[in-house]
């Protein structure tokens, strides 16, 4: 789907298609860099990072293992509440393991540094995040994140992955949701 079929749902378009993939490729190459020499296993969270794992996984020259956990961090508007759930853990033992944690967005961190506490306590090698999008409130959370492709104002988005009331997923942009689609 392209923002031409959601005409009048978005405010503005905020990264393009080849935006998305220019910058997935570069942050490939670094995370590649990086990992040299080391096994690499990338943990998405669903489903907003279905399309950052996608793309990023196959931007890589090198192989990686892909996995994938669910949570819900409650609330169901445009506000996450930091009490998360594990909806589907992990297929794989990650003891031992470097983990690249691969996200869609990171708003408040909450969701964030609760799946890091607990990955961190499988005692794998060692855990970073990847984040495609990153906005303020983020930047004041104690876990460090490693790689960020965006950082963006906070406003609500949607697209690639991102959903409002599970639509707009399958956007191929990324685009800010316009308040009387939610309000
Ligand atoms: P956090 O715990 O960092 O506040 O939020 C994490 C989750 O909230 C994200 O993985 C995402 O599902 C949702 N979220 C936060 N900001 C946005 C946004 O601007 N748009 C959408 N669609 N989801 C968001």
């Amino acid at each position: 789907m392209d923002a031409s079929h959601v005409d009048g749902d978005l405010v503005n378009v905020l990264f393009t298609e080849d935006d998305i993939r220019a910058k997935l490729a570069e942050m490939a190459e670094q995370i590649q860099r990086d990992y040299e020499g080391k096994d690499l296993l990338l943990v998405g969270v669903l489903k907003g990072a279905i399309m950052v794992m996608a793309d990023l996984s196959r931007a890589f020259s090198r192989h990686v293992e892909i996995d994938w956990m669910a949570v819900s961090s409650y609330g169901s508007g445009t506000k996450s509440s930091g009490v998360v759930r594990i909806l589907k853990d992990l297929d794989t033992d990650i003891s031992g393991r470097h983990v690249l944690i691969v996200e869609d967005i990171i708003d408040t961190g909450l969701t964030l540094s609760w799946l890091v506490s607990n990955l961190s306590s499988r005692k794998p090698a060692s855990v970073e995040i990847a984040t495609l999008l990153r906005k303020p409130d983020a930047l004041q959370m104690s876990v460090d994140v490693g790689y960020v492709g965006w950082d963006i104002p906070n406003e609500f988005v949607v697209g690639y992955g991102l959903d409002y009331s599970e639509k707009y997923r399958n956007l191929r942009s990324i685009g800010t949701l316009a308040p009387h689609i939610y309000s």
